[in-house]
């Protein structure tokens, strides 16, 4: 079976794991500090806080951008459930705004109508790796005095008119391990912002400010050395991953421009796609549907995903809130997204059978 997603850990790691363990400094120590600072670094930011998941990084940039109850969020209903539920978790109102056809993105324009006096922060999602249209979202938070955090759970290292994703508002990333670098489990929050960044600090670790001096209800978000030890291999390597995952994506995207009903991924002027995911659109004109389509990929032993099969206003957790909304975008793309294997791990003879899968027994 050709995977979806495939870790890539190696004898790097191993080592440097087992150092950790040798050492008995097992959290939030030197190592922690260390991929602080080299993660920083590589975005462009002056500060990078880590913490032990990217939805710890969700609530923790969220608190420190000052976001309570009653205040009004605006984010995409297109993505993974954690982008939304870390606003609920601060007491504060998900607003959805409709994605972009072409990109999967919330669409700017649309973001726009939803601003009410209420609204506090925009939350784009730089979904499948594709940086959203910053030029404009941060236009419209500087134009409404709006905090901008980004969700670049899947977006390590793509950039947006040079500019790593991340690196504009409060960024927040996650390292689970099918993202396009993992330390198991883990995240980081990266900001310009020196307020923010003091009060992520504290709010990962029980809103400490010195040993045992609490200023602010926080919680015990924080990395392990081990996670830490890992997630400098993996920065070190993450360029040349990325590469393979955009020579992928472009051998993919070649062959599949010329099968009839398939839409390969769009990819926005001004932006590095880092293909966190390779998602096609399945059309009625294919000649089978999107879930028939992902069965006979599973006989030909090629593994798929679907990101996402129901919007997130569309769940049961948002229904019983009493969201209603109609985002005919998000729940057309829902319907009809199908991501391939894209991974580093992948060799030419994977690319070619996903590709042969994709052709045969079209009706
Ligand atoms: C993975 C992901 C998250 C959550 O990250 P975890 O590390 O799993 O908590 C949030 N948002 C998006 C878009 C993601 O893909």
């Amino acid at each position: 079976m050709i995977k979806i997603a495939s870790p890539a850990l190696d004898d790097d790691e191993i080592r440097a794991v087992a150092e950790v363990l040798k050492s008995g400094m097992l959290a939030q120590g030197a190592k922690v500090e260390e991929f602080e600072r080299a993660f920083a670094s590589y975005t462009g930011t002056r500060y990078a806080m880590a913490v032990n998941s990217g939805t710890a990084a969700l609530h923790v940039a969220l608190l420190a951008s000052g976001i309570g109850e009653g205040d009004e969020v605006i984010t995409t209903p297109f993505s993974f459930i954690s982008t939304a539920n870390s606003i609920l978790f601060c007491r504060a109102k998900p607003v959805f705004a409709d994605i972009d056809q072409a990109t999967f993105n919330i669409d700017p324009r649309l973001v726009r109508e939803k601003i009410t006096p209420r609204t506090k922060a925009i939350l784009p999602v730089h979904l499948y790796g594709q940086p959203c249209n910053m030029e404009k979202i941060a236009g419209i938070c500087r134009e409404h005095n709006l905090a901008l955090i980004e969700d670049a759970c899947q977006a390590h290292g793509a950039e947006y008119g040079g500019r790593k994703a991340g690196s504009f508002g409060a960024g927040c990333f996650s390292f689970y391990p099918t993202k396009n670098m993992t330390t198991g489990e883990g995240g980081m929050i990266t900001t310009n912002d020196e307020a923010i960044a003091g009060r992520a600090r504290m709010l990962r670790s029980h809103g400490q400010s010195e040993r045992y001096l609490h200023e602010m209800l926080g919680y015990n978000y924080r990395m392990t050395d081990i996670a830490a030890a890992m997630g400098i291999c993996q920065l070190a390597r993450l360029g040349e991953a990325t590469q393979k995952r955009i020579e992928n994506a472009a051998f993919l995207s070649g062959e599949i421009g010329s099968i009839k009903g398939l839409v390969p991924p769009f990819v926005a002027p001004d932006v590095k796609h880092v293909f966190h995911q390779f998602t096609i659109r399945v059309t009625e004109d294919y000649g089978m549907t999107r879930d028939e389509l992902q069965q006979k990929l599973r006989e030909k032993g090629v593994g798929s995903g679907i990101h996402y099969p129901l919007p997130i206003h569309k769940q049961p957790l948002y229904r019983e809130l009493g969201y209603a909304d109609r985002l005919p975008v998000a729940e057309g793309a829902a319907r009809e997204v199908l991501s391939l294997p894209v991974h580093p791990g992948l060799k030419e003879e994977d690319l070619r059978t996903i590709v042969r899968a994709l052709q045969v027994d079209q009706r």
